[in-house]
């Protein structure tokens, strides 16, 4: 049986589970300098979430009991997957576990915005009643423009098209047929699609090609005004990754008034400083990165993790192995 350390927390469920398969858990979390100088030698697996970094200098530090890496989530940016590879460890994630979570976080924040629930949130705490000043718009009769179209922006086009919005996509690699047969209109490039949206949600992967994709002169292409002439404004939410919008961009676009509201799960460093001007701005508002944050996507993740990371370690077919494409047969 296992040896498996859990590094950023798992549900009680999901470590009973691995427990109940005669596996040994242990939950603990190591420092930077820990992991480097070979902490996890004497693990077979390792469950992380994202706030354990892989880097290749703590994958090469394991000593080659190391097997599985089960990444408790999506992104697996965290992780050195060349390193884990060239050193035969298979990485596994739990890609669909947190999907409806974060399309609700995503429509919260939509909503939130256009509709000034920060502002009149902090308002009236501060014992005023400022009703003429917190008129909003409506989603229903706008453009959404979703960058990436994978799991959660699919959902989240369902439920925006539900509420009346016309939703567009740019996604280099999206098959056609899948935006037709979700009525989403694919651009080809990028800018079209900020020309023609007044909302923008970005639900793409971090990579060097998505690094600062949203910049100012993106966000000053974005028409202001809906295509039956309400002016709405322009709208950015991102729950997806930190460094898809450059911040400083973003708040010169605030400042500007270009961008009439933003709202972040998600930022470049995280978790942010006294220093991240944004948080000044009355136009943003934020969450620390909690999109996965709710009790069923916890339970969800936890089992899809521990079954992908066991049936890893039986040598069963797995069905979320990020890094086969790397691993030498
Ligand atoms: P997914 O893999 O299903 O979808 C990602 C999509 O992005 C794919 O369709 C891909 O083709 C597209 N894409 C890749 N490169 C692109 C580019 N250059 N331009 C435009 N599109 C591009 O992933 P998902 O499960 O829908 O997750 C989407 C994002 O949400 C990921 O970044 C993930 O890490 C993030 N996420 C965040 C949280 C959170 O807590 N806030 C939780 C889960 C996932």
């Amino acid at each position: 049986m296992a040896r498996i350390v859990v590094t950023d927390g798992m549900s009680k469920d999901a470590v009973a589970h691995l427990q109940k398969n005669g596996h040994e858990v242990v939950e603990k979390s190591f420092t930077k300098s820990e992991l480097k100088n070979g902490c996890l030698a004497d693990f077979d697996a390792i469950i992380i979430r994202s706030a354990t970094k892989l880097t290749s200098e703590v994958i090469n530090s394991t000593g080659g009991k190391l097997r599985v890496i089960g990444r408790a989530g999506v992104g697996v940016d965290n992780i050195d997957l060349e390193s884990a590879s060239d050193a035969g460890i298979v990485v596994v994630n739990a890609p669909r576990a947190s999907t409806q979570s974060v399309v609700e976080l995503t429509i919260a924040h939509l909503l939130s915005s256009i509709r000034l629930l920060p502002q009149s949130d902090r308002s009236i705490r501060s014992g005023k009643w400022e009703k003429k000043a917190m008129v909003g718009t409506e989603l229903s009769g706008k453009s959404l423009g979703l960058i990436g179209f994978g799991r959660i922006a699919q959902g989240v086009g369902i439920v925006a098209q539900a509420m009346g919005m016309e939703v567009h996509t740019y996604d280099p690699y999206l098959p056609p047929k899948i935006a037709k047969s979700q009525s989403t209109r694919l651009h080809k490039d990028i800018d079209t699609l900020f020309k023609t949206c007044t909302h923008i949600s970005i639900h793409c992967n971090l990579n060097d090609d998505t690094h600062h994709l949203v910049n100012y002169e993106r966000m000053e292409m974005m028409p202001g005004k809906s295509r039956l002439g309400i002016l709405c404004g322009n709208h950015i939410v991102n729950c997806a990754r930190g460094g898809i919008i450059n911040e400083t961009d973003l708040l010169r676009a605030l400042d500007s008034e270009i961008i009439s509201s933003a709202a972040l799960d998600v930022f470049e460093l995280e978790p942010i400083t006294a220093e991240n001007k944004l948080c000044l701005h009355p136009n943003f508002h934020g969450t620390p990165h909690i999109g996965a944050a709710t009790k069923e996507a916890q339970n969800r993740v936890g089992i899809d993790i521990v079954n992908n990371v066991m049936d890893s370690l039986n040598g069963k077919k797995v069905k979320s192995i990020v890094n086969s494409h790397l691993l030498k047969k």
